[in-house]
């Protein structure tokens, strides 16, 4: 998916516990929690990660005998308005009277400039 070179800002790999689409950085999986890397220094050490978008709610289908199917779907584009990934995170049943509630954040976790780590 990132088109970025291997070792650079930005670069994936996959969760080894939930299969999920994580930055090559994280040293906890954001989806399943998961502790990824080991010998990656001390929380000291991480950059602060920071919440830059929380976006929350709760929604039902309230028509009686009705019940509703639902489709969630997250997209992100550029600042030129260029799709960079539009995905299905979740799709299921809205039962009538029942409620489910909805959360989307977006985290920055900010790379200090410096040296090339690589070549270290
Ligand atoms: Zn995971």
């Amino acid at each position: 998916m990132s088109a970025v070179r291997p070792g650079s800002i930005g670069t994936t790999r996959v969760c080894p516990h939930c299969k999920a689409t994580v930055l090559a950085s994280a040293s906890i999986c954001p989806g399943c929690r998961h502790h990824l890397r080991f010998n990656a220094g001390t929380a000291a050490d991480a950059p602060a990660t920071r919440t830059a978008l929380r976006i929350e709610g709760t929604i039902g289908h309230d028509v009686a005998g009705e019940s509703c199917e639902y489709c969630v779907v997250v997209s992100i584009s550029n600042q030129h308005g260029e799709k960079i990934a539009r995905q299905v995170v979740g799709v299921g049943a809205l039962p009538p009277g029942e409620r489910h509630s909805y959360s989307f954040s977006v985290e920055l976790m900010p790379v200090r400039s410096g040296p090339d780590r690589r070549k270290a």
